[in-house]
């Protein structure tokens, strides 16, 4: 259904129990996935210590590999080993932090992640701040020149989906709202419309 749908990537969640309370899948999953799908991999990290996995992931088919702001002491080197790995590179920013910390890595990355949600656990409500801070973050990108994507992930559904993309949302991540409508496949089709 994925396959044949707009949608354009498929968002992986993997989760560790240590960064956030759940668990969800890892490498054996992913490969699986990557067999029946020629989409984008769109992999977020919700681990702890990111860089030991980085060619894991790479080998495991991973496109996109977005690790989070707040479980990496050495951003900009964790940054470069996933480029060098042959993958785009994110970061992703829970809902406490702020984009200024990125001010001087913004250049360096293809992809920025704001969590609307506490991450950790899917069907969630939405965080209004968010789409201030998808605004701040558009500025931040227009005022370095850079090429960074802007991408949310919890809540998301055709209201708040509106107000994040006229804010300057290139992504949309939604899972529980396209996954529990009745036809995923036009659930996927409206938010494409946004
Ligand atoms: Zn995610």
């Amino acid at each position: 259904m994925l396959d044949s749908s707009e949608a354009q990537w498929i968002h992986i969640d993997v989760m560790d129990g240590v960064f956030v309370p759940n668990i969800s899948f890892g490498f054996p999953v992913l490969e699986a996935i990557k067999k029946h799908t020629n989409k984008v991999l769109d992999v977020h990290l919700m681990i702890a210590n990111p860089d030991q996995y980085i060619t894991a992931f790479k080998k495991s088919g991973a496109d996109i590999l977005t690790v989070h702001y707040e479980a990496c002491t050495h951003l900009h080197r964790t940054i470069h080993a996933i480029k060098e790995a042959g993958m785009k590179a994110g970061v992703a920013l829970n809902p406490h932090t702020p984009v200024s910390v990125l001010e001087e890595v913004i250049s360096d990355l293809d992809l920025v992640l704001i969590m609307s949600v506490n991450p950790g656990f899917g069907g969630q409500k939405f965080i209004p701040s968010a789409v201030e801070k998808v605004a701040k973050l558009k500025n931040l990108i227009t005022e370095k020149q850079a090429n960074t994507l802007i991408e949310v992930d919890g809540g998301v559904n055709l209201e708040t989906g509106k107000l994040l993309t006229d804010a300057g949302v290139d992504a949309l991540v939604a899972g529980s709202f396209v996954f529990n409508s009745e036809n995923p496949s036009a659930t996927i089709s409206a938010l494409k419309q946004l």
